[in-house]
């Protein structure tokens, strides 16, 4: 505790420091990340109530989703069948009960006669209107002033038990605020005002007091695209010095022959390229020529020939005395980029290798040696690919497949080794634009828009266990016309050896009762590698109807006579997991079908997920439905990392903010690179701060 009274409060002020918090708020506090004053600040109200957006009690409906204010009158906990608490609250129009189950001693400390709280939740009716469970937040006690009565607009801060029973709620924070704010009048605003005005960025002091005690709604939705501004373009700024520093390495490399090689494989593929893939194939070339080194993302839905693209490029890196790297993130795709890649350039004179982690002995050491001498053009792995040990002659030129699978740090991994290969990350997961620019805003992105001709989109439905007879004829009246099928079981660490005995013995029944007729077989990770070789070469060769098999095949599998896949316990996947997995079928020209067969119960969110899959086949607007579901955290895995973490920001809605954000912070880098001017200075020191936190991960990019 500090001796000398309270020290000039500023952004970067511990919160130990603050009129209200003591070491017990200050802990808990710690637990949620905030330790600065900034940090406090930057705990933004959750939401917002004024006069105008309450429901009085005698207008709720049954299903209205509402808040209302009203006073606590009265609470009792009532022993039924189940254990109750019930809360008897008033407004001027009537009454209403909130009530829980479970959670009870917590609940029913909450709340005193005579304390105003906003309530929300779902209305239901039972003896007059009530809300089960509802989230609340106190206004205001017996005898203390009620902001609604002065017009305000109240914040709703985010709240958790342990905040709630520190008193820091909606109630506290606001406590908490009022006076912080009234001490802080000199924040340092690091964006000079010539960039304010020109923006139309409201100052961030005034931000600041607005968002937590908005003067109206207009300058809160000022306050908050400030707020929003920030975020974003610090961001950006990251991203943008990352980039001009990968521009001015100089590093790269000028694949500039042309290569007649190039033309043989064109010619021998049974397909002409599509429009798109030519588009992405010349962007691809430009960058290869220039000496910059390439680093890009290209972005294309499942099914769309993106391997192709992948050889195309690998064979312009070879035809100039390089060698080149393909980074699966399973074997079971490394094996089959193997084979093609093999298949189409194996004839053309090219030299190609297969490096896996299970290798063992003199095979590994054939392999390993032939990449270090540079007998070996072209290097297909998975992730051992960049492990110790390995080293390359020549690498000039990196593919990695699927990224999203995989990581985003495997540039990072080939740099640490000391290649400086031009780099193309290729992803499925459609990342829609305004993530992809926040995360990979060092990335050029080439996106392959358009599917080769002929295909139909998969015609997807959600059943329950009830249709299962009906989908098995299904699925035996397409094998029958000569179709193949995929029966697909989830499999996640987490229950491995529950889901593994489920999807074996799924697949004892399906072999020998449901479809004795068929050729079968099992696939799942935990088989020996040239089993599952052995699985899949047979699969592909129509030698095997039906493939009965774990998420293994998830991503990149590529089976164009495969027409039906059936997925088990659908519910438990993830948007993004259910696409690839569907993305397995409608390869070839046949009409191709998807059943998710989903168990009981079922939550909203799982429902959802169904519901989007069956009403559309695009990957883009299944990620937008992901992103909306789940946040952009957790779509990307990045949560840990604080990348996708925004507090304010919003990836789905603000895309326009981010676009100036990104304008504005790659102009910066432009006229003053090391941000020296005096002007630019609190910028580059806000930006080192934010440096430390959350933008770890992107710096090794
Ligand atoms: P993904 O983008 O999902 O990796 P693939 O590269 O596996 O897709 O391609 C899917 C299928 O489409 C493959 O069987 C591939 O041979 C085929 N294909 C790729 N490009 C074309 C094209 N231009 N015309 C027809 N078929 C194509
Ligand atoms: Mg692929």
């Amino acid at each position: 505790m500090p001796l000398t009274g309270t020290p000039h409060i500023r952004l970067d002020t511990s919160v130990q420091y603050v009129k209200g918090i003591g070491p017990k708020r200050a802990e808990i506090l710690a637990g949620a990340d905030v330790r600065t004053v900034g940090d406090l600040l930057a705990y933004y109200p959750r939401r917002y109530i004024d006069r105008s957006t309450l429901k009085r009690i005698s207008d709720l409906k049954p299903g209205d989703e509402a808040t209302v204010v009203g006073r606590v009158f009265s609470s009792e906990i009532v022993r039924g069948r189940t254990k109750r608490f019930m809360l008897l609250v008033g407004d001027q129009s009537g009454f209403l009960h909130c009530v829980w189950f479970g959670g009870l001693p917590y609940i029913a400390k909450a709340f005193k006669a005579g304390d105003t709280v906003a309530f929300s939740g779902k209305v239901t009716f039972y003896r007059g209107p009530q809300l089960v469970h509802p989230e609340f937040d106190k206004i205001s006690e017996e005898g203390e002033n009620n902001p609604l009565h002065t017009g305000g607009i109240i914040p709703l801060y985010p709240s958790s038990e342990a905040l709630s029973q520190a008193g820091l709620d909606s109630r506290g924070f606001r406590r908490i605020f009022r006076p912080l704010l009234d001490s802080l009048e000199s924040a340092d605003d690091p964006l000079p005002r010539g960039m304010l005005s020109a923006l139309d960025l409201m100052p961030l002091i005034s931000a600041l007091e607005n968002v937590h005690f908005p003067n109206d709604w207009p300058s809160l939705n000022k306050a908050r695209h400030r707020l929003k501004f920030d975020e974003l373009f610090f961001i950006q700024l990251a991203l943008g010095f990352g980039r001009a520093a990968r521009l001015e390495e100089n590093k790269g490399i000028a694949f500039n022959k042309p290569g007649g090689r190039i033309r043989d494989l064109l010619e021998r593929l049974p397909f002409s390229l599509t429009g798109a893939q030519k588009r992405v194939m010349r962007e691809i070339r430009d960058d290869m020529k220039s000496e910059r080194s390439m680093n890009r993302l290209l972005q294309g839905d499942v099914g769309s020939g993106k391997t192709i693209i992948a050889l195309l490029s690998m064979l312009v890196a070879v035809e100039n005395g390089y060698q080149a790297a393909l980074m699966a993130p399973t074997e079971i795709l490394a094996e089959q980029h193997f084979l093609t890649v093999h298949s189409l350039l194996e004839e053309l004179g090219i030299r190609i290798v297969l490096l896996k982690g299970g290798q063992k002995g003199s095979d590994r050491k054939r392999v390993l040696e032939a990449i270090a001498s540079g007998d070996a053009d072209i290097a297909v792995g998975t992730h051992a690919l960049v492990e110790e040990g390995v080293s390359f002659h020549r690498l000039g030129f990196a593919v990695i497949d699927e990224q999203h699978r995989f990581g985003v740090l495997q540039r990072a991994e080939l740099r640490q080794k000391g290649y400086f290969p031009d780099v193309l990350v290729m992803t499925a997961t459609p990342i829609p634009r305004t993530l992809a620019l926040t995360l990979y805003g060092d990335l050029d992105v080439s996106v392959l828009d358009e599917m080769p001709a002929g295909r139909l989109p998969v015609r997807t439905v959600w059943r329950t266990g009830e249709k299962r007879e009906a989908i098995y004829e299904f699925i035996r009246d397409e094998v029958k016309k000569g179709r193949q099928a995929y029966i697909v079981y989830p499999l996640v660490e987490e229950s491995e050896k529950v889901d593994l005995a489920a999807a074996t013995e799924g697949y004892a029944d399906l072999s020998k009762t449901v479809f004795p007729e068929f050729k079968t077989a099992l696939l799942h990770g935990r088989m020996k590698s040239d089993e599952k070789e052995s699985v899949m070469g047979a699969f592909k060769s129509n030698g095997i109807q039906i493939l009965v098999s774990t998420t293994v095949i998830e991503v990149g599998v590529d089976v164009p006579n495969a027409s039906v896949m059936l997925v088990e316990h659908a519910e438990r996947y993830g948007l993004t997991q259910l696409h690839q997995l569907r993305g397995r079928v409608g390869r070839g020209m046949d009409q191709s079908a998807c059943i998710l067969m989903a168990q009981h119960p079922l939550s909203d969110d799982a429902k959802k997920r169904l519901e989007t899959m069956v009403s559309t086949n695009d990957g883009f607007k299944i990620a937008e439905a992901d992103l909306e579901i789940r946040g952009p955290g957790e779509l990307l895995g990045t949560r840990q990392h604080g990348i996708a973490g925004f507090k304010i920001a919003n990836l789905l809605t603000d895309g326009r903010i981010l676009d100036a954000a990104r304008k504005e912070a790659f102009s910066l880098i432009e006229t003053d690179r090391k941000l020296s001017r005096p002007e630019n200075r609190p910028i580059r020191e806000a930006l080192k701060k934010r440096m430390h936190g959350d933008f770890a991960l992107i710096r090794v990019g």
